[in-house]
């Protein structure tokens, strides 16, 4: 896992450790120190941030940012691709580039059909965990956490044990996980040779090894696209948790085990606004949930886990290029060659979910802009 990081040394992760220690720190004393877990030596997360913010400063990053919206993006032109930004002041500027990368995430955050996201969303009963953060502030309150994945685990159980030692939450700030299957564990979203890039292909080679995994091979060798995203399918398993934060220390399942989160294998199928009394005289509004299971809980509030729906990211700014550039007709994605360029003019290249056909199922992750990137260099130095 410290390979996965944003710099381009692969031991990039480990040097920041070193240097910050001041000392020069070997692997085994990384994990000792706790910078690394010991198991996949996961970074601690103040740590990452601190390695992204020195990447940051590093290559100067924050200087070449500007803060605007791609609204437009022009690919007719043989000599630069022509993009509109939509700047924070409403303003509108055209920028005339040698090449672009589309590098936009995500689909939108998925809201199950049973939300109203205007009227729930405006008045605090549902939020979606992966759609801004600030909605944990303020005083406690019973909460639902909808779906079955790691940021479910990790929500439920800072708002289901908050400090250690704290006492059991009561009823009045009680933590419910609906999720609709049990909690599966998998250290890692698709299988990790799917992540191998070819530096590490290389290294692995010069060592003795095999090099790309036969399953990489696989994939770049399959010319038909509708069996390149069947894969992708398969071999991406969304919802499942790791086993360090289900069955570590502290995990879940022992917070489930001793009350501390209520779980609830089932689906919610209804919802109605009740008043519910809190004390003398005083009512307030709570969202009652009919459960698949015929079970009804009484909450403050929801947080969605649902993850991000299945759509091309991207939205108008997508559908647009996708009329003139070539695209799946299984799935809808981007065609690119072997560097993720898209189109005939060769300036627009892709990463991320949009380079999935390309890449392959690691696409979205760090491993797979790492991937990218590397697909993306090449074309420039041709090596
Ligand atoms: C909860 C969660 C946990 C994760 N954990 C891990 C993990 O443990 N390991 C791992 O490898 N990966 C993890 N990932 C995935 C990881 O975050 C992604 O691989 C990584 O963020 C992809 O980087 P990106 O730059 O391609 O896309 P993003 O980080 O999604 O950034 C996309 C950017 O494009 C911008 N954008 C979109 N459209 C436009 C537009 N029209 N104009 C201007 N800007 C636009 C967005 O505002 C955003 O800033 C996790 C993701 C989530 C959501």
């Amino acid at each position: 896992m410290s390979g996965y990081h944003l710099d381009i040394p692969d031991d990039a992760l480990r040097k920041f450790s070193n240097d910050n220690s001041g000392r020069n720190k070997t692997r085994e004393t990384n994990k000792r120190r706790g910078t690394f877990s010991k198991d996949y030596e996961r970074p601690q997360l103040d740590f990452f941030n601190d390695h992204c913010d020195h990447v940051v400063s590093k290559y100067h990053l924050d200087q070449i940012h500007t803060k605007g919206k791609v609204k437009k993006i022009d690919p007719s032109n043989d000599r630069f691709v022509a993009v509109q930004v939509e700047k924070l002041d409403g303003g509108v500027e055209w920028y005339h580039a040698a090449n672009v990368v589309l590098a936009l995430g995500n689909d939108l955050p998925r809201y199950p059909a049973w939300v109203d996201v205007d009227y729930d969303v405006q008045h605090g009963f549902v939020r979606h965990l992966l759609d801004g953060n600030d909605f944990c502030k303020g005083s406690p309150q019973s909460t639902a956490i909808v779906g079955g994945g790691i940021t479910v685990a990790h929500k439920s159980l800072e708002l289901g044990c908050g400090n250690a030692g704290e006492d059991m939450p009561s009823k009045s700030r009680a933590v419910h996980v609906i999720s609709r299957h049990p909690f599966k564990e998998q250290q890692f979203d698709t299988h990790q040779e799917w992540m191998m890039d070819q530096a590490a292909a290389k290294r692995s080679i010069d060592g003795g090894g095999a090099g790309l995994p036969d399953r990489q091979v696989k994939f770049q060798d399959c010319s038909d696209y509708e069996i390149r995203r069947k894969t992708i399918a398969r071999e991406r398993i969304p919802g499942t948790v790791t086993t360090a934060v289900f069955r570590g220390k502290g995990g879940l399942k022992y917070a489930i085990e001793e009350g501390r989160v209520q779980f609830h294998q089932s689906e919610i199928v209804a919802k109605a606004y009740v008043d519910a009394q809190e004390g003398e005289g005083l009512s307030r509004q709570k969202l009652q949930l009919k459960l698949s299971n015929g079970e009804s809980i009484t909450v403050d509030r929801v947080l969605l886990g649902t993850g991000f729906g299945t759509k091309i990211p991207g939205g108008m700014l997508m559908e647009e290029l996708s009329k003139e550039l070539p695209t799946s007709e299984y799935c809808g994605f981007p065609i690119v060659d072997k560097n993720l360029r898209w189109g005939r003019n060769g300036r627009i290249f892709v990463s991320g979910a949009l380079a999935e056909l390309e890449v392959g199922p690691s696409a979205r992750n760090i491993a797979g802009a790492r991937l990218a990137a590397e697909r993306i260099v090449e074309a420039f130095t041709g090596s």
